[in-house]
């Protein structure tokens, strides 16, 4: 059996990556839309064969609790929506996945998390990247300690931003809680610094920094921080919306594991101390949404929970906190 999805949020992501990739899907299929803007509907409801009935906007969402049709609401709203659309959805008795980074604040997300467990459905973040061969690579050479343990760790993410009109408004602002590139890329640095350790940090220091002060006028252009585990060891970070760079490189005992660029939807390239790495192109999106589409059928734990969302979002706050404070912030116990 096929799982229905209702994309909600019909942007850029949902329009131009999701929407496709769930026309390649195995277990689950794009079943309905919900979305404010009435305009966009025609021309979803007849490339995608939508009906009438698996139609929803902001007002009458909550009704899809009736709507067998719909087993997942996938939400690509600008994050700081994902809480308020993924509990709604929750509510409803409709599995979630919420696109990253999960939502501005740790209690959001325990929100999020709770509203999830309490009405029995699952809740799992669109981090692609744990479908791609490249960083899957990575990842298990990490967990295997392949090539020994590590000693430090790089993550760049960083890409010059010039168009902040229209739609990417919510990106520098600061209406919506978030912190423009902190969040948006450099969510995938934390994951790849997480991943990469196989652990979790005792404490981070940050700055921050902003070149165009005409644009930026909320949020800094640039976030760098160096996060601290057991041992001394440091995994340096930075994400930027004025800056260039794409790499999670990692010194472990018996060499590099280089990926770069490594956080988009393709064109991965890498090299493990053993040489260059080789894998085909893959359809990221199909993938992961395939995977978690799977692991509901299946009744298996996700390998992207709301409890790893989370996680990010506590490092990402950690990161700010010690930002504004201009000293180390102590991370204490994490619960994931
Ligand atoms: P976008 O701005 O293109 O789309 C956002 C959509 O939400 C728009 O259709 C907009 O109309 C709608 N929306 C609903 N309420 C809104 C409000 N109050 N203000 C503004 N817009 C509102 O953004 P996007 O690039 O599609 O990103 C959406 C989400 O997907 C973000 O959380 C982003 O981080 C995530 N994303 C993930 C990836 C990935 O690779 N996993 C890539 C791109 C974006």
């Amino acid at each position: 059996r096929k799982l229905g999805i209702a994309l909600l949020g019909l942007g850029d992501y949902a329009t131009h990556q999701l929407a496709p990739a769930l026309q390649e899907t195995k277990h689950a299929r794009l079943t309905g839309i919900v979305t404010g803007s009435p305009e966009k509907v025609p021309t979803w409801q007849e490339k995608y064969a939508i009906p009438d009935g698996n139609v929803y906007n902001y007002d009458n969402f909550d009704e899809i609790a009736d709507n067998k049709d719909i087993d997942i609401v996938y939400v690509v709203t600008p994050t700081g929506l994902h809480d308020e659309f993924s509990i709604r959805a929750a509510k409803a008795g409709k599995h979630v996945i919420s696109e990253k980074p999960m939502a501005p604040t740790v209690e959001d997300c325990t929100r999020m998390i709770e509203a999830a467990e309490k009405n029995d459905v699952t809740l799992q973040i669109g981090y692609r990247l744990h479908w791609e061969p490249y960083n899957l690579r990575l990842i298990e050479a990490m967990k295997t300690k392949e090539f020994g343990d590590w000693k430090s760790i790089s993550a760049t993410n960083a890409s010059r931003m010039t168009n902040f009109t229209g739609l990417n408004k919510w990106r520098i602002g600061k209406e919506l809680g978030i912190q423009g590139a902190l969040y948006d890329l450099g969510v995938y640095c934390v994951q790849g610094q997480l991943y990469s350790a196989q652990a979790r940090p005792l404490r981070v220091t940050a700055n921050h920094s902003t070149e165009r002060k005409d644009i930026f006028t909320e949020v800094p252009e640039t976030y760098e921080w160096e996060l601290e585990f057991e041992g001394g060891r440091k995994a340096a970070g930075m994400a930027s919306y004025g800056k260039s760079g794409n790499w999670l490189k990692v010194e472990t005992d018996q060499g590099m594991i280089e990926l770069s660029p490594v956080y988009g939807y393709g064109g991965q390239k890498g090299s493990t101390p053993e040489g260059p790495m080789d894998f085909p192109h893959v359809n990221q999106q199909a993938l992961q949404i395939d995977g978690q589409a799977l692991a509901i059928l299946k009744g298996e734990a996700s390998k992207v929970p709301g409890e790893m969302g989370r996680r990010d979002i506590r490092v990402i706050r950690g990161i700010m906190e010690a930002a504004d404070a201009g000293k180390p912030y102590e991370f204490g116990k994490f619960l994931y």
